[in-house]
């Protein structure tokens, strides 16, 4: 065949679809798992309750990907939010972003952070060397004390220092002073910003719901689910799958995390390059619960916990995205918690979810008179690409070479770009790959892949329909 499509998330979908559009049929898409979706796949529990795989928010950058959402679920699939999120500290909510916040923290940490901002808009402008030194130049000593450096290494489970800072763009939300004093000053709350700053919901299902009406409209000739990708063979054009098929192809579309492909395509020293890339494991932790969200919770989105009296990053009240993903919509209500693990933050596999219950009931989201109804649990050993200080040097020596053999190693993993890994950036890598393979363009025509700044500039669709 011409084309192999090797993972049926978000990538394999957007290569496939973009195959399809261009009047090409001569493709397989294939994936291990018995469903498309990948990362963002979702699943119900025994219970009844839907779970995502961690906390999944729709946003985009791309007409295209747009377009998609709305095929993939009609305009009266989705359900519109206005973004709340906010960071639990101190006994109280800040409302994210953080530092347009400071009135809610005690004064003395107050004044930390507007001393270390003054101070930072003051100090002659540096390069810095790493994240950490970012933050600091950034937000001053305070801001990086009490929040950036605790919420950061719990989410990324790296120290800081062996982060680079380029990935930010848009993500973080760098202090315009003004606002900063107007917080600290009218002690009004500053709740909107960024380009998440509404977004829209799956209706039912979950956001594996998108991704299976997608797989939908891939011909089943085209597709084929179930069978896992054992051995590749670059030179001789094969593939070997776990039911002891094989497979040829003129060009191969990995999505693939690529310190795993190099293994399976037994290249060495690719694989020596490809294991130098950092990346976080994500335990994925949801507790349904019966009656209905405390007032404190009755509109929130997600939030952040940087404090160690809790093991999570990240809170989701994922009944607040939709009724539906509860067991009775009206009656139950549920949580879903991320935990970051790498070498630099190992965690207890065997302890998590009840470690999970009781940092929740640390940070007042649940009491200990609530009633659990379920508590499901996921590992994601590949959870988050670790945008280290070397990973380019990785990457760039890796990509090239695997091209020379036809194969294209892209998505989240496979191109290991955090910053242009999320499902719209990913479906759009696919897309952009399959369109430069189908018509002989050069890698002008992969914008994501080359430049991820310029791609996350460009159109963002703030009020989706
Ligand atoms: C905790 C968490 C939170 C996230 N939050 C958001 C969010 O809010 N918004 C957002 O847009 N994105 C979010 N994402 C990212 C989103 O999940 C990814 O963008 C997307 O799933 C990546 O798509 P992909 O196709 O590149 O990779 P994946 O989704 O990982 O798909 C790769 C596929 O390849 C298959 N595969 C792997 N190896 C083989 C093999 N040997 N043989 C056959 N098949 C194989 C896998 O089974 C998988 O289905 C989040 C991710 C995580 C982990």
């Amino acid at each position: 065949m011409k084309y192999l499509i090797v993972g049926a998330g978000p990538t394999g979908i957007g290569a496939a679809l973009a195959l399809n559009e261009l009047g090409c049929s001569d493709y397989l898409m294939i994936d291990g798992q018995d469903i498309a979706g990948g990362l963002s796949s979702s699943f119900v529990d025994d219970a009844g309750f839907t779970w995502d795989l961690g906390g999944h928010v729709q946003f985009s950058h791309y007409e295209i990907f747009d377009e998609y959402m709305d095929k993939a679920l009609g305009k009266e699939g989705w359900l519109n939010h206005q973004r709340e999120s906010w960071v639990w500290m101190r006994d109280t909510f800040v409302p994210y972003p953080f530092q347009f916040n400071l009135h809610r923290l005690p004064p003395k940490e107050r004044w930390d952070c507007v001393k270390g901002l003054f101070e930072a808009s003051k100090a002659e402008p540096t390069k810095p060397s790493h994240f950490k030194e970012w933050a600091i130049a950034t937000f001053g000593g305070g801001v990086t004390e009490h929040f950036f450096y605790p919420y950061n290494f719990k989410v990324w489970a790296h120290p800081l220092e062996l982060m680079s800072y380029q990935w930010v763009g848009e993500r973080v939300a760098v202090p315009d002073l003004a606002k900063v004093m107007e917080g600290v000053c009218l002690g009004e709350d500053q709740v909107s910003w960024g380009p998440n700053s509404t977004f829209r919901f799956p209706l039912r299902g979950g956001t594996g719901s998108i991704w299976r009406a997608l797989a939908g409209f891939i011909p089943e000739e085209n597709k084929k689910l179930g069978v896992r990708v054992v051995s590749v063979d670059p030179a001789g054009h094969t593939v070997t799958l776990d039911n002891g098929e094989v497979l040829a192809y003129e060009k191969l579309i990995s999505t693939v995390p690529v310190d795993q492909f190099t293994e399976l395509a037994n290249l060495p020293q690719l694989s020596a390059e490809s294991s130098q890339l950092l990346y976080s494991s994500t335990h994925v932790v949801g507790i349904g619960l019966e009656g209905q969200p405390a007032e404190p919770l009755e509109t929130k989105c997600w939030m952040y916990f940087p404090e160690e009296n809790c093991p999570f990053y990240r809170v989701t009240v994922f009944s607040n995205y939709s009724p539906n993903n509860t067991l009775a919509p009206g009656e139950t209500w549920s949580l879903m918690a991320e935990v970051a693990q790498s070498p630099y933050k190992p965690v207890d596999q065997a302890t998590v979810v009840e470690d999970v219950v009781q940092g929740m009931i640390n940070a007042k989201l649940i009491s200990p008179d609530d009633k659990i109804l379920s508590k499901w649990y996921c590992f994601l050993d590949h959870g988050y690409p670790t945008p280290s200080v070397n990973r380019d040097s990785h990457i760039n020596a890796v990509l090239p070479e695997l091209e020379k053999f036809d194969i294209y190693s892209r998505g989240r993993f496979g191109a290991w770009k955090y910053e242009v890994s999320n499902q719209d950036h990913s479906f759009m890598q696919g897309w952009e790959c399959a369109v430069r393979l189908l018509t002989g363009a050069g890698a002008e025509a992969e914008p994501t892949l080359h430049t991820p700044s310029a791609v996350n500039k460009q159109y963002n669709r703030r009020n989706p329909s």
